[in-house]
């Protein structure tokens, strides 16, 4: 299995589509189980995910919302959430995605770790702000900033996350920074930036980020390139 480093102080990494026991369309490491693919190649790959974390891992099941999930126990099988976080020791925790942004969040003050599935819909409602809220008060004091790391994996890049004008617009007239353009000269949305510039003034520093696009990559799953397929992980565990 090779993964890419989260570049956080605590155990973090995004996985790509290498290793794993999946098949085609999915193959290899497919960590979704609600694409199609066959359940015990997903409970295998899930499982070798776990071994590398060295944590049993609850992944999240994104809706597109703002949702968030506290997880208490190791292993916890997670509600249907959009982000996942957690401030007790040994538990992981898996935001699952393919072109859509997995974040992955550290507080230093606290300890605490959140998982966040960040798309378009969950981006414009505003998950980003509702998993660091959470992480905040998980401080159990004042709300304040700083100490909070934040990595961003792979996900669909400026140049290839084509959408309707007026879809960009409406993204863009909450944050700027998403509106891009395609190679083209097309209306497009680059996610990432939005979810970079959003971190950041929410206080997070550093933030890591992968500027490796899935579209782009073969190694890693794109639904927006493959239709269906499956989906890599961001994973992170409370130290
Ligand atoms: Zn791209």
């Amino acid at each position: 299995m090779r993964v890419i480093d989260a570049g956080l102080d605590v155990r973090a990494f995004f996985t790509t589509r290498d290793g794993g026991a999946s098949a085609p369309p999915f193959a290899g490491l497919n960590l979704a189980t609600h694409v199609g693919d066959d359940p015990a190649a997903v409970a295998s790959n899930r499982d070798a995910v776990a071994r590398h974390a060295g944590a049993p891992v609850t992944f999240l099941t994104a809706e597109h919302g703002i949702a968030v999930a506290h997880i208490t126990e190791p292993g916890q099988v997670g509600p249907t959430a959009d982000a996942l976080v957690t401030n007790v020791p040994g538990v992981a925790l898996a935001a699952i995605a393919a072109d859509c942004v997995p974040i992955l969040l550290h507080d230093a003050a606290s300890g605490a770790v959140a998982a966040v599935h960040a798309g378009r819909e969950g981006l414009f409602a505003g998950v980003i702000d509702a998993a660091v809220a959470a992480l905040i008060d998980l401080r159990g004091g004042p709300r304040v900033t700083g100490k909070l790391s934040a990595s961003i994996g792979p996900a669909v890049c400026g140049r290839c996350y084509e959408v309707p004008a007026q879809l960009r617009a409406r993204v863009a007239a909450r944050h700027p920074s998403a509106l891009s353009s395609t190679r083209i000269g097309t209306p497009a949305l680059d996610l990432p930036r939005a979810v970079e510039t959003r971190l950041a003034e929410l206080g997070c520093h550093p933030i890591v980020r992968s500027r490796l696009c899935t579209v782009e990559n073969e190694n890693l799953f794109s639904h927006r390139r493959d239709g269906v397929t499956g989906r890599i992980a961001g994973v992170i565990v409370c130290p």
